[in-house]
């Protein structure tokens, strides 16, 4: 599908201003944009790597710090139930991606999640040797499968995701790929490559950075045993808001993780000599929860679910079909080319346009305010976090990069000189 849908257009098939006014007066989410701070003047096209901070969460900070923290001190963690905010706000998660509300905990952040379900995973599968991963997967991933095979003396396999049945024999023990690819937003085939481990007597870990949010997953139908995934994307729980963790059911009174605090203690609270894992999920937990983010991550969360993670997803295919079509109209002849899938059915909720200046050209979009981000070494990689974005908001970030690629504004000094952090 090379064209957004229910969009009016010319007699020649374009795209015009006034219907994507339209698209917006018809948008069913349209009033979510207003539960969001949205910086004057900027086009936001990079939520899926920082969300926008929500109003509901920076009263709900507030709330935390002052009225619990300030007036309950060391008794908040009975009388405001911190200490069950990593199953409340699992739970939540958990509607997102087709889990069970007992099958997700959130905290840690995502690499330290990776690392416990990989561990656990393998602990499944005493005698297999090898964690299979690819090479295109984001870094943290791989390195946490190193840190890992490097202390238990495990080998580390790459295979693409959609080769990995050549690379999968019975010394593999895991498998861990992400779900949406967080360069190119291909959304691999988590039940069809799930199946093709488990056939292979591997278990399945799935990364759902880029889809937690932005893109309905089936955790369970699929048959997935571990997941983990991000805070602070499209969940919006701010900069390094906890992460989360999923570990289906039947796997609950096996799994082991070697991060044992006395949080994934039975009774934390005995203070025991020794470690004792508590039932189900909870024994995938390590140290106290950091209540404040994660009250706003809960707070966060709800707005997601309010928006519906069905509308959300029907909304940010309409808008990434329409960027993309806009970008190959308006910049035609400028060496912008899509590296990402071009049916929006295949492509999670970003779209990236690979061209030798890439890094200079998302600075001057920046300039402009438009602000997407860049990733090595060539992609400009436009977000659409459909909960906040307008499409209008689509059509006026084009025309800003269109007169950046006619005016060659990437072509400035300052445009050039790379920062520390992109
Ligand atoms: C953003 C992202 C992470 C981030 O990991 P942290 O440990 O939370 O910093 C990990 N994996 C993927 C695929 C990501 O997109």
């Amino acid at each position: 599908m090379a064209h957004a849908e229910n969009i009016d257009r010319l007699p020649d098939g374009a795209a015009t201003r006034d219907a994507i006014a339209a698209l917006d007066r018809g948008d069913p989410l349209r009033t979510f944009r207003e539960a969001f701070v949205i910086p004057p003047g900027m086009i936001y096209l990079d939520g899926n790597s920082l969300g926008l901070l929500p109003k509901a969460a920076a009263a709900r900070a507030r709330q935390t710090v002052e009225d619990e923290w300030g007036q309950s001190a060391i008794s908040g963690w009975n009388d405001h139930h911190w200490i069950d905010l990593p199953l409340r706000v699992g739970a939540r998660i958990a509607r997102l991606i087709g889990a069970g509300e007992d099958e997700v905990v959130a905290g840690e952040t995502t690499s330290i999640n990776l690392f416990k379900c990989l561990a656990a995973a393998v602990a499944l599968r005493p005698g297999r040797r090898t964690i299979v991963t690819s090479k295109s997967n984001f870094p943290t991933d791989i390195y946490v499968a190193e840190g890992l095979a490097n202390l238990l003396g495990l080998q580390v396999r790459y295979a693409e995701p959609l080769e990995v049945s050549a690379a999968l024999d019975d010394g593999v023990a895991a498998i861990t790929f992400s779900h949406v690819d967080y360069k190119t937003a291909r959304i691999e085939d988590m039940a069809g490559i799930t199946a093709g481990a488990h056939a292979a007597g591997a278990l399945a870990i799935w990364d759902l950075c880029h889809s937690a949010g932005a893109v309905p997953v089936a955790l369970n139908e699929a048959q997935a045993d571990f997941a983990v995934g991000c805070g602070y994307k499209y969940l919006n729980g701010g900069p390094g808001a906890p992460a989360f963790l999923f570990a289906a059911r039947r796997h609950h009174a096996e799994m082991r993780q070697p991060l044992s605090g006395w949080m994934g203690h039975a009774a934390p609270f005995e203070f025991d000599a020794h470690y004792r894992p508590a039932l189900g999920i909870r024994r995938m937990l390590t140290g106290t929860p950091p209540v404040v983010a994660l009250s706003i991550l809960q707070d966060a969360v709800d707005i997601v679910l309010d928006a519906g993670i069905g509308r959300l997803r029907e909304k940010s295919k309409t808008m990434s079909a329409l960027l993309v079509e806009l970008i190959e109209r308006e910049c035609r002849g400028h060496g912008l080319a899509l590296g990402s899938p071009r049916d929006a059915e295949a492509r999670g909720s970003h779209v990236i346009f690979h061209h030798p200046e890439g890094y200079a050209v998302v600075q001057a979009l920046k300039a402009r305010g438009v602000v997407g981000d860049f990733r090595a070494p060539d992609c400009i990689r436009l977000g659409i976090a459909p909960i906040y974005l307008a499409y209008e908001d689509i059509w006026n970030a084009v025309g800003h990069l269109r007169q950046v690629m006619d005016n060659k504004e990437w072509a400035r000094d300052e445009f050039r000189v790379r920062a520390a952090v992109t």
